[in-house]
């Protein structure tokens, strides 16, 4: 009777026991599914903040070169400092606060005094220390240090408890051969960019990133970011994050907590039921299973111990020869303990200078020194001890060997990746200065010559952005296979960059062996590369400079083949170029186009023209293309295409893209309600943020109606940063405004994009349009668009139209609209009014 009670009650203790650990694995899934899902959604948004602050920092880096590193700037801000050209003409002043939102601007003289602060946009008479609340001294000969190799000092800091940015550089002449320096210390240049509450809440709203602020508790359960900034300085950011697990939590735990209870209630009832025996038997187990636990516990401590050193200890007798070796010495070295001993030790261990024994016996050791030699062990692997050695009342020698193989070979491989870049294991920035170092320290050495290529690959970043990292990391490993056959051993090829290598090849070397090496290369790297199967090709243009012939100082050297380089990017895919003096002077030519303007955003320089838009069926017009001009006082009329590249390249677009905004919405506001404006809009406002804010308050002031306005979009805003455009777009289109994409068929228009992006209308590029009467494929191309964008309900219009059988062969294939010189050229606004008002119509 006892028996089977203790059975019965056995059999409801494991039946219970099963349910237990059902009921816990659901739960314990349920809440691991919830947590992954929190941390996917936390990790997300903490990969997206960090990306934008440090985009933020890059491009402080990047603006501070652009003006600390050029020789007007040398002129006017170091030599004296010239107040009209800096802050009245606002060269570096209130316009930089405007376009970039520095909150500081400073130059620091040669005496590291404060010569010139402009805070806010205001000239402030402070000195920069004073205004940041900290000295700056470190930071301003660091400035200096760097400015040898054409680098600046940027930082992320908290002033007052706000995240800051802070860029530093000294101002050299940059490439203007025109401007001597002076042999002064140079001044240095400083720029602030505090990022305020309102800055962190809009860096958060463009990532879609509710409340993104600075973290004010110690509760580290609220995810946030960390920000490593300097002097140990860490900034963390919080944000409202969105805990999607939560909710499955809320709904389903209870569910399983309802079932749970009832189940075991059952069981527990059941159980009541039972005799003692059965809970005597359960106690009995009990003891035997903790006096097991404890045997174990004991027993691993004692392997631990044992186990955790990993010295083996060894004795000698006077003359050398083993006479005791611990048990560790078998576990470390696999060899047989009996078999040495006897056996002098110096059979077993080497040291790079003399024997063990001579070290031994040597008088001058000291009894805290110790000594490193080899072994081999029984795999025949070569393993590296640190030997202990203490004397044995003049009978022999007795110490300890440490075995220190893994730390030596650490330290090789860290000395290993200092050098070299870590993915494609060539050499890295630092080994390549130092072989130029070698190379321009002598005489000699400068003498002999040498050619410095600068590698960029072309269409790398589609590659990373369309097949992932993973595939871009590969596809860079077989470029550096492959470069790596074009260099001989005394040459060095180095990774610089993302995508970017520098060769230097020395010994005396012709032009054409040069332009046979590039051939070589370009042809090995525009081979295709298989990755998963598919095929990818990539170009590489190639700016070379030569020594002494060009330069005689690596920095130079380095910065010439860049602007070749620079050159050969502009020229097109797969081309090399020489470097000559003629570059340079177009860079710094460049540069003053830029200066200008910046000047002529703001002084009333730029015009808009409007360029109408009809329908092909009846010729109605529906609206018009506003097209900037820059009216320029010595060059004349310029046309977008140059200097559109320049505002883009230096973020004076989102200024210039405003100005367009605005203008254009305050004159269509005065035309008949059935026309729409249609804006041109740079893929690189895309990027810079703000973009829905400045449309929203174009139309606010204009007091236009959203569906009035249009926006123009190149593909290349879809490539730049897909996920982002999206989001963008859907945006934009929720405030009520069209968008089209602009220059369609001259990109990489994937259907795909088309498909997925909210587009109203496409534009055919001119280029199809003009060679219509010759070309009949490119009738049935444009036959193929208008189907796809009937299909898409996308309103196709067609530009470039020149001629009567231009517009004829369109409405013969049923196109939309249509826009050209045929049928009207751009003009000012008020001959655009004039137009409207003796409403003449273009028709056929
Ligand atoms: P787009 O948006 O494709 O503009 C059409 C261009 O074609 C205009 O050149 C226009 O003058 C020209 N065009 C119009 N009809 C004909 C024709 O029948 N034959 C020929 N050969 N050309 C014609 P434009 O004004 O020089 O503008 C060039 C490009 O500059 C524009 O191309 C646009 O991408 C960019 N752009 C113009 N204004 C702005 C602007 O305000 N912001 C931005 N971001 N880009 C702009
Ligand atoms: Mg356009
Ligand atoms: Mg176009």
């Amino acid at each position: 009777m006892r028996t089977s009670a203790a059975l019965a009650n056995a059999s409801l203790i494991t039946f219970s026991a099963i349910l237990t650990v059902v009921f816990a694995m659901a739960v314990s899934l349920l809440l691991y599914f919830a947590q992954g899902l929190n941390r996917t959604e936390m990790e997300q948004a903490q990969s997206l903040i960090e990306k934008s602050i440090n985009g933020a920092e890059k491009s402080l880096h990047l603006t501070i070169k652009d003006y600390a590193f050029w020789g007007d700037a040398y002129k006017h801000l170091h030599r004296t400092v010239d107040f009209d050209w800096a802050y009245v003409r606002e060269n570096f002043g209130p316009a930089q606060f405007d376009d970039f939102g520095f909150q500081g601007m400073f130059v620091l003289g040669p005496s590291d005094r404060t010569v010139y602060s402009v805070i806010e946009g205001k000239f402030k008479d402070i000195s920069a220390a004073e205004w940041i609340g900290r000295p700056i001294g470190e930071l301003v000969s660091d400035a200096r240090a760097e400015s040898k190799y054409e680098e600046v000092v940027t930082l992320i800091t908290t002033l007052k408890g706000t995240p800051t940015l802070i860029a530093a550089a000294a101002i050299t002449p940059g490439t203007d051969p025109t401007v001597e320096p002076d042999g002064r210390p140079s001044s240095v240049m400083m720029i602030v960019k505090i990022l305020d509450p309102a800055k962190l809440d809009a860096i958060g709203e463009n990532l879609g990133i509710k409340g993104l602020r600075i973290a004010t508790d110690n509760d580290t359960t609220v995810p946030r970011v960390i920000l490593h900034g300097d002097h140990n300085n860490v900034i963390q950011l919080q944000w409202s994050a969105v805990k999607p697990g939560r909710q499955l939590v809320i709904f389903v735990l209870p569910l399983i907590v309802l079932a749970g209870l009832t189940i075991f209630l059952m069981t527990w009832i059941i159980l009541r039921r039972n005799t003692k025996d059965a809970r005597a038997l359960d106690e009995n187990h009990e003891l035997l299973r903790n006096s097991q636990a404890a045997l174990a516990i004991s027993e691993s401590r004692f392997r631990d111990v044992a186990e955790a050193s990993s010295d083996w200890i060894w004795e000698t007798d006077i003359e050398g020869r083993v006479t005791y070796l611990s048990d560790r010495f078998e576990t470390v070295t696999g060899l047989s303990k009996t078999q040495w001993l006897g056996i002098p030790i110096d059979n077993l261990v080497d040291l790079q200078h003399g024997t063990l024994l001579d070290w031994l016996r040597s008088n001058n050791r000291l009894c805290n020194t110790t000594t490193e030699c080899s072994y081999t062990d029984v795999h025949l692997c070569k393993r590296i001890a640190k030997i202990a050695a203490r004397n044995i009342d003049k009978q022999g020698f007795r110490g300890t060997a440490t075995d220190v193989t893994e730390e030596i070979e650490s330290r090789q491989r860290i000395e290993y990746l200092s050098k070299h870049d870590v993915l494609t294991g060539l050499p890295n920035r630092s080994q390549l200065r130092e072989f130029l170092d070698s190379k321009f320290s002598t005489v000699l050495a400068l003498n002999s010559p040498l050619a410095m290529l600068t590698i960029d690959l072309d269409r790398f970043k589609p590659v990373n952005d369309l097949l992932g990292h993973a595939a871009g990391d590969r596809v860079l490993n077989k470029i550096a296979a492959r470069l790596k056959q074009c260099v001989r051993n005394e040459d060095i090829v180095a990774r610089v960059g993302g995508d970017e290598f520098v060769m230097v090849i020395s010994g005396k070397v012709e032009h054409s062996e040069v332009e046979t090496i590039c051939r070589r290369l370009i042809g090995l790297i525009e081979q295709a590369i298989v990755i998963d199967g598919q095929n990818i090709f990539v170009s590489a243009s190639v700016g070379i400079a030569m020594a002494p012939r060009d330069a005689s100082q690596a920095i130079e050297l380095l910065r010439y083949s860049d602007i070749a380089l620079y050159e050969a990017k502009t020229s097109g895919r797969g081309i090399w170029r020489f470097y000559d003096r003629e570059m340079n002077d177009r860079i710094i030519e460049r540069r003053r186009l830029e200066s200008d303007l910046r000047y002529a955003i703001n002084h009333s320089e730029l015009r808009l023209q409007f360029q109408p838009r009809f329908r092909i069926s009846d010729g109605k017009m529906m609206g018009a293309e506003a097209l900037v001009r820059w009216e320029h006082p010595i060059r004349g009329l310029l046309t977008p295409e140059e200097f559109i590249p320049i505002a883009e390249e230096t973020g004076l677009i989102t200024a210039l893209g405003d100005w367009v905004l605005h203008t254009a919405c305050s004159q269509a506001i005065r035309w008949p309600e059935d026309l729409f404006v249609s804006v041109n809009v740079s893929s690189k406002e895309f990027q810079g943020g703000q973009l829905v804010e400045r449309v929203k308050t174009a139309l606010i002031t204009s007091g236009l109606v959203a569906a009035r306005l249009e926006l123009e979009v190149t593909e290349s805003v879809m490539l730049e940063d897909t996920d982002n455009a999206l989001l963008l777009m859907r945006t934009l289109k929720s405030l009520g405004v069209r968008i089209s994409m602009d220059d369609f068929g001259t990109g990489y228009s994937s259907l795909s994009y088309l498909r997925s992006f909210p587009f109203d209308g496409l534009k055919i590029d001119r280029s199809f349009v003009n060679r219509l009467s010759e070309d009949p494929v490119d009738l049935a191309i444009i036959k193929a668009v208008i189907g796809l964008g009937r299909a898409l309900s996308l309103t196709v219009t067609a530009e470039g139209i020149e001629t009567l059988e231009h517009l004829q062969l369109l409405d013969s294939v049923s196109c939309d609209e249509g826009q050209g010189y045929f049928l009207c050229r751009p003009m000012c606004a008020s001959k655009f009014d004039d137009l409207l008002l003796s409403a003449k119509h273009v028709s056929r």
